[in-house]
């Protein structure tokens, strides 16, 4: 495209609130022919709040422990929980000898009680017994939660498990209808995110993605962007997150939500400043027209 060409698509995608970083992001959007989106956060608003404890009996005691060592987090996931013990009056302790595995959970001591808080990975490699006749049925009422899109967290005291928590993140209002029209664009569309694949595909359902690539450890991400790659198609990736920003920098076109992390950002060549993914329909149809203009 010339370069009077590519100022004036720059320049009104800035006015829609769509940054184009480069004259080479603009001219490659047009043959974009896959677009990855991260979940939480790109397609859901990255706000969750627990709505479901199993059993709903448990005893604050518990979720005092639980949300101690979620303290230390910063993951969304562990924010919600803290907020539920705060809601619950369950007061937080100290916990020591924290640690945070990244796509699976925490663990830590407090009063003296090993807790452990993730996925079932987490609880497998920290021995948690999650075979007995309890437990198997604590999982069997979170499959049914995660069906619902809800991402179920659990909790172990001293190796037995105690809790399932349900973390729901509603899906952003324009998501459903910028992926139809990515669709109507000719694009596929696929959906990574390192959450359960139960919750992801309902997640998916919901918004009209049919490709979906769940349980993905953070760093494997971008050899998910890598493998789309390989018969030389265009790839997109859009996503808010630090364990984002390798798969945004390995993609043709790396677009962050602006209201993600910087290194998000950074790593990218397009930024959606008001975080709607019909910003990326922008952003294409804008690249669309810049070539025409120069043929
Ligand atoms: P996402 O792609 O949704 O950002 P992550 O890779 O951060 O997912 O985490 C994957 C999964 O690991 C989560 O769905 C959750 O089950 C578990 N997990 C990670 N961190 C925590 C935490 N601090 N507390 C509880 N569960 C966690
Ligand atoms: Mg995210």
């Amino acid at each position: 495209a010339t370069p009077l060409s590519v100022t004036i698509g720059t320049g009104k995608g800035a006015q829609a609130g769509v940054l184009i970083r480069s004259a080479v992001a603009l001219e490659s959007l047009h043959s974009l022919k896959v677009l990855v989106l991260d979940k939480t956060g790109t397609i859901t608003a990255g706000k969750p709040t627990v709505t479901d404890i199993l059993p709903q009996n448990l005893d604050n005691d518990a979720l005092a422990l639980i949300a101690s060592v979620e303290q230390n987090s910063e993951h969304p996931l562990a924010q919600a929980i803290v907020s539920k013990a705060q809601q619950s009056s369950a007061p937080l302790k100290k916990a020591e000898h924290f640690k945070a595995v990244a796509g699976q959970g925490v663990a830590a001591t407090v009063d003296e009680h090993s807790v452990v808080v993730g996925n079932v990975t987490m609880l497998k490699n920290q021995h948690v017994n999650v075979e007995d006749e309890a437990a198997v049925d604590l999982f069997r009422q979170s499959r049914n939660l995660a069906a619902q899109g809800k991402t179920p967290v659990a909790a172990a005291i001293d190796g037995t498990l105690v809790a399932v928590m349900a973390i729901a993140d509603a899906v952003k209002g324009d998501s459903k209808s910028a992926i139809s029209e990515l669709k109507k664009r000719g694009i596929d569309i696929y959906m990574i995110t390192g959450d359960g694949s139960g919750t992801a595909e309902s997640i998916a359902q919901q918004v009209g993605i049919e490709h979906v690539i769940a349980e993905v450890p953070p760093e494997g991400k971008a050899a998910k962007i890598r493998e789309l790659q390989r018969n030389n198609a265009v790839v997109g990736m859009v996503g808010d997150g630090i364990n984002d920003a390798p798969a945004l920098a390995q993609a043709n076109i790396g677009i962050a939500v602006g209201t993600g992390t910087d290194i998000a950002i950074e790593s990218s060549d397009v930024t959606l400043m008001s975080g709607k993914l019909t910003g990326v329909v922008t952003a294409i149809d804008l690249s669309r027209a810049t070539m025409r203009n120069i043929r």
